[in-house]
């Protein structure tokens, strides 16, 4: 028999649940505001004027320049198009990442809580994955955690920022830090930042490509499913070291090999479109999360402080609730129509238990229904 996992993931499952019961999905990541329409003509044009035949493995050299120009422009990172390998979303990249890197029996550190996709791939690549856990609520990493974690086996340390759940952000300091163990004990970081284009107050992003220590030592992912609000494209990238790129790719080749031409061209086009577009794109967001965070507050609900994605968390014992998140995420959806996502879900071990997980990306009259349904909830549960 089989012993790989067949379960789907938690955002499936909450996704389904919403569509059978007709409740209202605040759980998958994946928002409902008008798509952004230049993009949308970029793809329609491109498939009509630009060859629908497999484009270059690595990827259309427009866009790999185009990735390298908005990370200089909005990061001050200096890349070279060549270090760019376009994937098909930041889960290939993850993917071939990981393939690429990790040996069997390589020891990966993973940071908790964390993104589904990279302990199946951290196993299917004969890794094993090592935990260690933020520090909730505030969800800060320390590194002495990390630097105990390593032995002699370790190969990777794998990072999230802005992270998934909790939207929090690794400052400049912890970065640094991490640079130097891993040039101390030679790992390499593969840095998740599908998130770096959401972000809502005034903490910099700090990419692993802009830490020296980590330059040459350092796989950046990105996607421009989450920089456009385009889930469904999956166009995303690895970014690293001439070297590092190159093994990448090799993965790449035998994993899905190119991406869909049209949407390539179309991400290219958008990533040219400058900072004040960018900056007026999340700035829709905002009002969704300032609406949600706003009226939860108000209602008694304790949110935690975060400063990107399109995620909040709710603290449930804070706010008056008891059960743990699952029961309450069930309860949620099954007795108020409300999908939500446990934080729970995001750990393979010691998993945190008082926290949930709302996405905010969504029309104002969505969220304010949500809303209402949220409030009555908790009064029948904390006050009834
Ligand atoms: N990493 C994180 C942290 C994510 O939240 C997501 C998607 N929500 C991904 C990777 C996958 O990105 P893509 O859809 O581009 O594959
Ligand atoms: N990243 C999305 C989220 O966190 C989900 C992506 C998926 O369903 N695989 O909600």
């Amino acid at each position: 028999m089989s012993h790989k996992k067949q379960t789907t993931t938690i955002f499936e499952q909450m996704s389904a649940l919403c569509r059978d019961t007709g409740a209202i999905n605040l759980g998958q990541g994946f928002p409902d505001l008008p798509e952004p329409t230049e993009l949308i003509r970029a793809a329609r044009g491109a498939l009509l004027v630009q060859s629908n035949q497999y484009p270059p493995m690595r990827g259309l050299p427009e866009l790999r320049n185009a990735v390298a120009a908005y990370y200089r422009q909005m990061q001050g990172v200096s890349i070279n198009p060549e270090e760019v390998i376009v994937t098909s979303g930041a889960t290939e990249a993850l993917a071939a990442s990981i393939l690429a890197l990790v040996e069997p029996g390589d020891e990966v550190i993973c940071v908790q809580p964390l993104y589904d996709a990279y302990v199946p791939l951290i196993e299917r690549a004969g890794g094993v994955p090592v935990f260690v856990n933020l520090k909730a609520p505030e969800w800060t990493l320390d590194v002495g955690d990390l630097a105990a974690a390593i032995t002699p086996r370790t190969r990777m340390i794998v990072l999230n920022t802005p992270n998934n759940p909790t939207g929090t952000m690794l400052p400049r300091a912890t970065m640094d830090a991490i640079g130097q163990l891993a040039e101390a004990f030679d790992l390499i970081v593969l840095c998740d930042e599908v998130w770096e284009g959401m972000i809502f107050d005034a903490t910099p992003h700090v990419s692993s490509l802009s830490i020296p220590a980590l330059r040459h030592r350092s796989v950046k992912a990105g996607s421009a499913g989450k920089l456009f609000s385009l889930t469904g494209w999956k166009v995303g990238w690895a970014i690293a070291t001439p070297e590092l790129a190159s093994r990448i790719a090799a993965q790449h080749q035998f994993l899905t090999f190119t991406t869909p031409p049209a949407l390539q061209w179309a991400v290219a086009d958008g990533l040219n479109l400058g900072r004040d577009w960018f900056t007026a794109h999340s700035a829709r967001y905002a009002e969704g999360r300032r609406l949600l965070v706003d009226g939860l507050t108000q209602a008694g609900f304790v949110v935690l402080p975060s400063s990107g994605s399109w995620f909040i968390t709710i603290d449930l014992p804070a706010s008056g609730f008891t059960q743990p998140d699952r029961t309450i995420a069930e309860r949620l959806v099954q007795e108020a129509g409300v999908g939500s996502i446990p934080v729970s879900a995001f750990y393979q071990t010691e998993p945190e238990t008082r926290y949930l997980r709302l996405c905010f990306c969504k029309e104002a009259k969505t969220l304010e229904q949500a809303l209402e349904r949220l409030v009555q909830f908790r009064s029948s549960i904390v006050e009834g």
